[in-house]
């Protein structure tokens, strides 16, 4: 950064009538800061400096634009800051009918977080941005995963060499996605992301020193995870017959802080719990995650989170708390007071007795989708067999989770 430390913003145009100096913005900023910056319009002509605001049209403040303004600022904090231009296609993405796992790759491409070439270079200077399969270009994300010659092949293998045509490698990666939502029909759209994903996996395979160099293989196994995921969705007739909408995450009442959590069961290496709290207006104030050796059935697992999630909220002295799990048997057993006479009951009786030193707490049961951070939290990987918290940051594989129940609260 020390380039940028010292420099006037006339150190970033170049040429007359002058404009954004964009090779030199790339070297210092993030893709998305520079796509913002150049779209600030330069003026030719020499003009005094005067002071306006950006949110109204004739630049002058009025209290109503201010208040919008506020309003977006505080939706963006919650949804992980993206300018509001593109937040249509981040809805568009989260919307789109594919694998989380796939959606969450597709959404870390888009923001630049892939570690390819260019983007580790960002990060430490020294490390080479070549391409290390074709030695030909700087390996950006849309050059590894659209442009290199070892990706249009796949592509190519995948019937949908179309998809790669000069005009899509130059744009930017959002730009292609972006274009791939609106020009194509369903699940023609999906496929190609699915083609995306299985580009990223060839080209990691190779970066792993799996020297394939057939890429038919990845775009199969690619395709048949998305056919399996979609054999196990709900079919569109018979979700709407029984109107069975994706239930979201709900805010709890003013007041009130909404503590989600979940459990994952590892087989013999152990369990994850995970927990996150959140206060009425959707703000993460804390998620932790502690991993155990322990081999719990499942729904002692469930338990068991709970405990954690009610001893952390009670560390950060919280009082009025909204317990909320995607366990049926356990937010039965606790709302019912009945503990079977097994491991599951214990833990049950442990759970209500830390629950009656809140002054108001109630128990709530939500279908999995509407518990997709604590969900996400509980499923960690790699398991060290810790407890770990964060406090105003969220782990990357999390983040899309957030961001997908913030879409959800209403402003
Ligand atoms: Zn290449």
């Amino acid at each position: 950064m020390t380039g940028m430390v010292n420099s006037v913003v006339a150190d970033w145009f170049i040429g007359q009538p002058c404009k954004w100096n964009e090779e030199l913005l790339r070297q210092f900023l993030y893709e998305f800061e520079v796509r913002e910056i150049i779209k600030i319009p330069l003026c030719s002509i020499h003009e005094a400096d005067t002071l306006a605001w950006a949110h109204t049209k004739n630049g002058i403040y009025t209290v109503k634009s201010g208040y919008h303004f506020i309003r977006e600022q505080k939706r963006l904090e919650i949804g992980g800051g993206e300018a509001s231009s593109n937040s249509d296609i981040w809805t568009k993405i989260w919307r789109t009918k594919l694998p989380p796992k796939i959606l969450s790759f597709i959404w870390r491409a888009c923001k630049g977080a892939l570690p390819c070439g260019l983007n580790v270079q960002k990060r430490v200077s020294e490390a080479d941005p070549t391409c290390q399969r074709c030695l030909k270009d700087n390996e950006t994300e849309t050059h590894a995963l659209l442009g290199c010659p070892f990706a249009l092949n796949l592509w190519g293998k995948g019937g949908m060499e179309e998809m790669v045509t000069e005009e899509g490698v130059v744009c930017s990666l959002v730009a292609w996605v972006e274009r791939v939502l609106r020009c194509h029909r369903g699940e023609e759209a999906c496929k190609c992301l699915v083609l995306l994903w299985a580009s990223w996996n060839y080209r990691n395979a190779a970066y792993h020193g799996v020297l394939s160099t057939e890429p038919m293989l990845f775009v199969e196994k690619a395709l048949s995870f998305w056919v399996a995921w979609k054999q196990v969705q709900p079919s569109e007739v018979s979700s709407r017959l029984v109107q069975q909408e994706r239930v979201a995450w709900i805010p709890p009442r003013n007041g009130q802080w909404k503590l989600n959590v979940d459990a994952a069961v590892f087989g013999d290496a152990g369990c994850g719990l995970g927990m996150v709290v959140h206060d009425y207006q959707g703000k993460v104030e804390r998620m932790g995650v502690q991993q155990v050796r322990d081999k719990w059935c499942p729904e002692v697992a469930e338990a068991m989170a709970a405990e954690f999630g009610l001893l952390t909220a009670k560390q950060m002295g919280l009082d009025n708390v909204v317990l909320e799990s995607d366990c049926l048997t356990l937010i039965t057993m606790l709302k019912s007071k009945s503990f079977p006479n097994n491991y599951f009951g214990r833990a049950g009786k442990k759970v209500l007795d830390l629950a009656s030193s809140f002054s108001c707490i109630c128990f709530n049961f939500t279908r999995r989708d509407g518990n997709v951070v604590a969900h996400e939290l509980a499923h960690l990987v790699p398991l060290d067999f810790s407890t770990r918290y964060w406090v105003g940051s969220i782990p990357e594989r999390v983040e899309p989770f957030v961001v997908v129940d913030s879409l959800a609260i209403p402003n």
